[in-house]
């Protein structure tokens, strides 16, 4: 099999479209030129770009002048028209029943006609209620087979979390990192771009042996199931569900290589046409210089940014949002690193549901280089939690003193986090509140009120003096509950007016302001910080993830509270009140 990514590419969208032309019931010859088509391509030893540019695309098998010139057109402009047009065409349930394995166009088709299924949930229901197992050429195992791939095309398309896919392919890069002749390996995709959910995991190398590479890659333990194998790439499931790509490439290539998977495809569209402006065609292998036909390898991706005229792109800014001009003008910010963190302003300790006390939390903290942290707790109307009343706090403020007397090289902040309330009055008194050097106010109950109740109890936290920092602020959990009904523009002008920082939460599940409110709320000026919410000592570790958001959403240094010097930080703190 080759191992061009614009092969497969092209074949997959022409298997598509000959599928697309059955469920509309179109002349049969023409649905099958098309999959012949497809197939010649995905079996091509040669790069279709090559074959393309030397003008031998009609001497490809099955390839014929209207074929030759949608591959064209789709080398040229990343897309096929007249695909697009089928697609339109097409009811979208349908097109996505055709993603359901065992299912093609003719089934398709006849279930339509049978039993009025045209979308995923009608086809799940019609299989639950066997109903399927009674049309012709279907039966038991079939209806059962549907509803297994149905089972796992609803899973595979949920994107998993950043920090599940982490440890995955840190094992991997370990495994494959001891195999000899192995130069660089690295994970591309949204991994590399940071983002809060992976798709797939995409994996580059460059090896002195392929082979022997891919061949380690398909037998390491945690893979459950072979999807490809082939001299220089492969595919494998691990954990059920998760599809990790193993690619080895050119090492003459590896720079633009890594640029091409990395993404973000919309980045990669204006790359595209920033060299065509210059002269250029940017492909994963190659700079191609158009005048010439000279091809231009790249081992870094410096090189690659730097031969369009470009400031290096951290890949966590890569996603379209107005970085190449400020690349081009060279005027990216220098955005934040984990190591420019002195401290964690939001952790739980076992005064409340923490499971370490503060002593233990501060070690911690110590060891991690930090200044200082703030032992946050909750507030009474967190009963479940272990929400501290009025005087237990007190207590608490006391011990913190003197946890800090006994602790050298770390300062501990005595802090709480203070519920909202439902009528958006704060858990404790303004006095009490005034005595704590670190006040996250948070929502934590009656988050289905209505849009105007919810964004008016967060405008009164955030105006009361002793609030610092609003803790998770829209209240979304990935992959299981949507953000509060709540006026963004409002809360960030409100937070901008007052000095409240808004937090970016860095519970993995949490990433909450998420990367695309942070970099609004830094328009506005508003100051952020990024907080574990950390219980335990470990938890503390979490902190790259809220990095990792602040990356994607340009935050600098001088936009983050806890990037802050403690001296800093206390005059901030106390410049509010
Ligand atoms: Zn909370
Ligand atoms: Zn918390």
């Amino acid at each position: 099999m080759t191992n061009s990514v614009k092969n497969r590419e092209i074949a997959a969208i022409l298997y598509e479209m000959a599928e697309l032309l059955e469920l509309h019931a179109e002349n049969r010859f023409k649905i099958i030129a098309f999959s012949k088509a497809a197939r010649a391509i995905e079996s091509l030893k040669e790069d279709i770009v090559q074959v393309c540019r030397e003008k031998r695309l009609q001497s490809i098998p099955g390839v014929g002048k209207a074929i030759a010139q949608k591959v064209e057109e789709y080398l040229r402009t990343g897309r096929i028209q007249s695909h697009q047009e089928l697609l339109a065409q097409t009811p979208s349930g349908q097109a996505e029943l055709l993603k359901i394995s065992g299912l093609g166009p003719k089934t398709i088709n006849m279930l339509h006609e049978k039993l009025n299924i045209s979308n995923l949930d009608d086809l799940e229901k019609a299989a639950t209620e066997h109903s399927i197992r009674r049309l012709p050429r279907m039966g038991e195992t079939r209806e059962k087979n549907i509803l297994r791939s149905i089972e796992r095309y609803k899973k595979r398309s949920q994107r998993i979390l950043y920090s599940t896919a982490e440890p995955i392919v840190n094992e991997i890069l370990t495994y494959l990192g001891g195999i000899a002749g192995l130069e660089h390996i690295t994970a591309a995709g949204s991994f590399r771009r940071g983002k809060e959910t992976v798709g797939d995991i995409d994996i580059l190398a460059t090896a002195t042996s392929p082979e022997e590479v891919v061949a380690s890659f398909v037998c390491m333990p945690m893979v459950e199931e072979v999807l490809a194998n082939g001299p220089t790439k492969a595919s494998v499931i691990v954990q059920e569900t998760i599809q990790v790509d193993l690619r080895i490439v050119e090492h003459r290539s590896y720079g633009t290589v890594l640029q091409y998977f990395t993404g973000s495809k919309d980045h990669n569209v204006r790359m595209r046409q920033l060299a065509l402006g210059r002269g250029y065609s940017l492909s994963e292998y190659s700079l191609t210089r158009l005048a010439d036909s000279q091809d231009l390898f790249y081992e870094t991706e410096e090189e690659v940014y730097a031969a369009l005229g470009l400031q290096y792109i951290p890949p966590e800014m890569r996603e379209e949002n107005g970085e190449i001009e400020a690349a081009l003008q060279g005027r990216l910010p220098s955005i934040v690193e984990l190591k420019d963190l002195r401290g964690d302003l939001h952790v739980h300790s076992s005064w409340s549901d923490g499971r370490a006390s503060v002593q233990e939390m501060a070690e911690a903290a110590l060891v991690l280089g930090y200044e200082y942290i703030a032992i946050c707790d909750h507030s009474p109307s967190i009963g479940i939690a272990g929400g501290l009343v009025p005087e237990k706090l007190e207590q608490k403020i006391e011990a913190v003193a003197a946890a800090n007397e006994a602790l050298e090289g770390i300062t501990i902040l005595v802090g709480t986090e203070v519920d909202i309330k439902a009528d958006g009055a704060l858990d404790y008194p303004d006095e009490l509140l005034a005595r704590c050097n670190v006040v996250v106010a948070s929502v934590h109950m009656g988050q289905q009120q209505t849009e105007r109740a919810i964004t008016g109890r967060l405008i009164s936290a955030i105006e009361n003096k002793n609030v610092d920092i609003i803790g998770h602020p829209t209240g979304r959990i990935i992959n299981q509950r949507e953000p509060y009904d709540l006026d963004l523009q409002a809360v960030l002008e409100a937070a901008a007016r007052t000095g409240t920082a808004l937090e970016i939460n860095a519970y993995p599940g949490r990433l909450d302001l998420n990367d695309i409110n942070a970099r609004a709320a830094k328009d506005m000026g508003v100051r952020m910080s990024i907080n574990t919410d950390a219980h335990d000592p470990k938890m503390l570790l979490n902190m790259k993830y809220g990095v990792n958001v602040a990356r994607r959403a340009w935050l600098e240094k001088k936009d983050l509270l806890n990037a802050m010097s403690l001296h800093e930080l206390m005059n901030t703190l106390k410049s509010r009140q």
